[in-house]
């Protein structure tokens, strides 16, 4: 009954073989969420005309045709420019 044994043998072999594989896939499976989760592809930067700071176009203030970053500059630069 040699042939048996062999085939036992050639299915314990499989089974570790199996074994294995699922243990590597299990060791470079677990990634975490991607690093970027890029909801919008790019959002337009605007510069402040007073200070110079890059914000979010939507945070930031518009007034004839120039972007402030806060209430305060849009004012101080309007009231500086326009006497
Ligand atoms: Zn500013």
């Amino acid at each position: 009954m040699s042939e048996s044994i062999g085939l036992f043998r050639l299915l314990f072999w499989v089974a570790i073989i199996a074994a294995a594989l699922w243990f590597w896939r299990r060791l470079k499976a677990p990634r975490p969420a991607p690093s970027t989760p890029d909801t919008e592809p790019a959002e337009p930067m605007v510069r402040c005309t007073l200070c110079g700071v890059h914000l979010p176009r939507r945070h930031a203030l518009p007034e004839h045709e120039r972007w402030y970053c806060s209430q305060a500059h849009l004012r101080q630069d309007s009231a500086t420019g326009e006497r």
